[in-house]
């Protein structure tokens, strides 16, 4: 396969400050892939070298040229902060920005496609931000390229707006558009990248499809089980062979498949364990970039969690095993 973008080598100080260090990348024609990193890890940085819009030390090629010299019809950008004039409606915006290339899509189809047909004559300044955010992705769209690069693109939208701008990227990737976009959604990156890039300090420390990252950097499956009983559970547990460990109302069973919840369930009501709700989670690239970056979020919890059962609707341990001879 082509490569659409390669990188090796590729630094940029800012004075003391080194944004990106060493950065070797390669983006295949037709791949999504998707960088994530904590704030001034260098993400923007190297989207813009990746660009051509700021110089770097290394080497850089955009379909085999330098990012420089490439024709501006194949490559569409949003940088993170793009302030169109303000005074202008979305209509005349897509109109003025498709005039600046050779060939430009419809402004009518690229408003639709960006969920701004009700809003296109509204001025820039008076649209929600979220709205902003559209057009700024339309007009990132307007000369139909085959390569882009996007910035934050969903930073500011609304969750149905963001849906709606996750279906349009995914059906210009399954065109064969190539695109390279910066997030910290990892429901985003998750959903659309093929390969996800993590940048830290400027360096970029892993590269792989989010299951490769997911399967050496997630960690693993996990039972949490609510509980008053947490001590006598992980006994009993633990007896059985199940990695349990308790805290203060629940106990977190590691590396749980979910065959093997039944088991673990079997295992509290032999003894006679109460519980309260069972939530299995397995390891997502949320995991992987708090795992990689040692960061931890303020919310607690795993919103990737599924509660799966309560003493009401648990299947009782016979329910649980295969009845033999059942129809
Ligand atoms: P990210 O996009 O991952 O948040 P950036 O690429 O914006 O990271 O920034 C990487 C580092 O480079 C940060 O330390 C930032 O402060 C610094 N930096 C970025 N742009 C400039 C600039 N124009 N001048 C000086 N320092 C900069």
């Amino acid at each position: 396969m082509n490569e659409a973008v390669v990188a090796a080598g590729v630094s940029k100080r800012y004075g003391e400050t080194v944004a990106v260090d060493d950065v070797d990348l390669s983006v295949a024609d037709g791949e999504v892939f998707g960088l994530i990193g904590p704030n001034g890890a260098g993400k923007t940085t190297l989207v813009r070298a990746l660009t051509g819009t700021t110089p770097v030390d290394g080497e850089i090629t955009v379909h085999g040229e330098a990012p420089t010299a490439v024709d501006a019809d194949r490559i569409g950008l949003l940088p993170q902060s793009f302030s169109p004039p303000a005074r202008l409606t979305a209509r005349e915006l897509i109109d003025y920005y498709g005039g600046l290339y050779e060939t430009a899509r419809d402004t009518d189809e690229v408003l639709s496609a960006v969920g701004m047909a009700a809003a296109a004559d509204s001025w820039y300044e008076t649209l929600s931000g979220g709205q902003q955010r559209r057009v700024c992705v339309g007009i990132a769209l307007v000369n139909d390229p085959d390569l882009l690069f996007l910035d934050e693109p969903t930073t500011g939208i609304d969750p149905a707006g963001r849906q709606s701008l996750w279906s349009l990227l995914e059906e210009l990737a399954d065109g064969g558009t190539t695109i390279v976009l910066t997030s910290h959604s990892m429901t985003e990156i998750q959903r659309l990248a093929d390969r996800v890039g993590l940048l830290q300090d400027g360096r970029l420390v892993a590269v792989g499809t989010p299951a490769e990252l997911i399967e050496s950097h997630g960690g693993e499956s996990q039972l949490v089980i609510d509980t008053d009983q947490a001590a006598a559970a992980v006994d009993a547990l633990t007896d059985a062979d199940f990695a349990a460990t308790a805290g203060s109302t629940e106990v977190v069973v590691d590396g749980v498949s979910p065959v093997e919840i039944g088991d673990a369930v079997a295992v509290l009501s032999t003894v006679g364990i109460e519980y309260g709700s069972l939530a299995w989670s397995e390891p997502s690239l949320e995991d992987v970039y708090l795992q990689l970056t040692g960061e931890t979020f303020a919310t607690a919890g795993n919103a990737d969690s599924t509660t799966v059962a309560t003493p009401t609707d648990a299947p009782s341990p016979t329910e649980a095993e295969p009845q033999e001879g059942a129809q």
